[in-house]
């Protein structure tokens, strides 16, 4: 879909509102109190969206209430287009650049961009890697050049990529290997309760795990039931084994750079999950705009307004 068709598809705030009834009800209406179906539509004095109240208990639920788009100022319609551009752009958006191509404040646009973030963030939680994972760590940041800034201390992250392979034989195929999805995870240090932590909540258990051997991924491996494949980083072999992983990492290290600036590492973290969100869904070209529409629907209530 082409930014043009996009625009004439959510043409309206009615337009988008009916699409964000549709993803959150698509089976039609359904009351979360009494399970009722049918429904009248209450357009309150001094709010733009409509209630639905329940016609056989008088519950009332807003589409948007619980997500990042409850109580929000800003047109949908305008949501739905930052969500365009930060969706299909490669290189990501910046609010700087969302700021001037949608004509908004840089605080609102910033704001917008941060409950996006927030949303693709959430869903990246809700998967694990399985079967054939790299594993490696490395650091983001590093000391600035700039005369202007404050130097920047290295901020370490583990990273991890499952391959797709064609053929059972995981390793003996790993030249027709297919990148398939990453994780990245900004950490405060590279220290094993710390790492094994991440482990714990991004891959699963009983796959395959290829790493330089680090005695953490030596020992996290044993506890995950993993078949561990260790490749040395002073092996010839490393850089053809390591050749997806370290693709992501230099990816995500031209992305952070382009677009982020800040310090923190909860900052950091919602750049990877953009960073993530787009590189999993890369093969969906545009359709990855419907996708993060839902995942936006999906996400928790921020607690700034927009
Ligand atoms: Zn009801």
């Amino acid at each position: 879909m082409t930014l043009l068709q996009w625009q004439d598809k959510f043409s309206d705030e009615e337009a988008c509102r009916q699409y964000l009834f549709d993803q959150y009800w698509p089976e039609g209406f359904v009351c979360l109190k009494c399970q009722g179906t049918k429904y009248w539509t209450v357009q309150r004095s001094g709010r733009t969206a409509p209630v639905y109240e329940c016609a056989a208990c008088g519950h009332q639920a807003s589409v948007p209430a619980g997500t990042i788009f409850e109580r929000t100022k800003v047109a949908l319609r305008v949501w739905f287009l930052a969500i365009f551009l930060i969706a299909v752009d490669k290189g990501g958006k910046s609010a700087l650049a969302l700021s001037r191509e949608l004509g908004l404040p840089y605080v609102t646009t910033w704001l917008l961009h941060h409950k996006i973030q927030q949303a693709t963030a959430e869903r990246n939680r809700r998967y694990k890697l399985g079967g054939l994972v790299e594993l490696d760590d490395a650091y983001f940041g590093g000391v600035s050049q700039s005369p202007w800034h404050r130097p920047r201390m290295a901020q370490a992250s583990v990273v991890g990529e499952r391959i797709k392979t064609r053929s059972s034989s995981a390793l003996a195929s790993r030249a027709k290997a297919i990148r398939s999805m990453c994780f990245l995870e900004a950490v405060p240090d590279l220290k094993d309760p710390t790492v094994k932590k991440v482990l714990e909540r991004r891959v699963e258990t009983n796959g395959v795990w290829l790493t330089d051997g680090a005695p953490v991924y030596v020992s996290a491996a044993q506890e995950h039931q993993a078949e561990h494949k260790v490749t040395l980083s002073t092996d010839p072999q490393a850089e053809a084994v390591f050749h997806w992983v370290n693709i992501v990492i230099s990816n995500a290290k031209a992305y952070i750079d382009g677009t982020f600036h800040g310090r923190g590492r909860a900052r950091r973290q919602l750049y990877f999950g953009e960073f993530t969100y787009r590189f999993n869904r890369r093969y969906l070209g545009t359709g990855i705009a419907d996708r993060l529409i839902v995942a936006c629907l999906a996400s928790k209530r921020h607690p700034y307004a927009t």
